[in-house]
């Protein structure tokens, strides 16, 4: 994973509604990942550099004081970031709410962020069961995931869990079993399934992936599943 500290940001989205629950948001792309998801729709960030510097960010978000409601933190993967506690802290003394989308990689710098109170939101990407980890993250990341989830449980903030499926990666009896580890986490929130997007550049080179999963009752009593348009 290469990561540039002095110019850390891809790019910034200035603007959107759709992406913090009821806020309007601008996001941060942070270059480099440690994970390698077949399905990764942003190999340029993932494997690009950076081209805008922490201190451009600040006086864009200075520009947008009072015009926006959240600061969204997305990549790649923004906690990698050396500097990045410091960054959301000015980011909250700036008066924003702050959103972290993770694929729970770094539950150390979680932990310091929950423990300071500066997530407001979060997203946390649920790849796959230890038997499928690596060979759609191709990395050894599922325990510092589940340690992510733990601490997100434990913590009472609002967050979600969400799932991209791929028809040829993840199969109906693969995400049964994932639901139901949720729920034995005791996972309280929304559980939401995105289908893979089709014809669009990703990591690596995948076949056509079905929408299998419409009239399947996927939701139990222990935890809601939707899956997202
Ligand atoms: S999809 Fe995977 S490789 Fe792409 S940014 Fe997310 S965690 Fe990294």
């Amino acid at each position: 994973m290469k990561e540039s500290v002095a110019k850390p940001i891809y790019n910034i989205t200035p603007f959107t509604l759709l992406d913090y629950p009821h806020k309007s948001a601008c996001i941060l792309w942070f270059a480099g990942c440690n994970m390698r998801c077949l399905y990764c729709y942003n190999p340029e960030i993932v494997l690009g550099k950076g081209s805008i510097s922490i201190a451009e960010v600040i006086s864009f978000l200075h520009s947008r004081k009072n015009l926006l409601d959240a600061v969204v933190f997305s990549g790649g993967e923004s906690l990698l970031h050396c500097n990045i506690i410091s960054l959301i802290n000015e980011v909250k003394k700036m008066g924003f709410l702050v959103k972290i989308d993770t694929n729970g990689s770094r539950p150390e710098i979680l932990r310091l962020l929950l423990e300071n109170n500066l997530i407001d939101y979060l997203a946390l990407d649920f790849k796959a069961m230890p038997a499928d980890f690596e060979k759609i993250t191709q990395s050894a990341l599922f325990l510092p995931f589940e340690k992510s989830l733990d601490l997100l449980i434990e913590s009472g903030i609002p967050f979600e869990v969400r799932t991209t499926v791929h028809s040829d990666l993840i199969s109906e009896k693969q995400l049964r079993t994932m639901i139901a580890y949720l729920e034995k986490k005791q996972y309280s929130g929304i559980y939401y399934i995105q289908y893979f997007v089709n014809n669009v550049i990703t990591l690596e080179k995948l076949n056509y992936s079905y929408r299998e999963l419409d009239d399947k009752k996927l939701s139990t009593s222990g935890i809601k599943v939707q899956i997202r348009a």
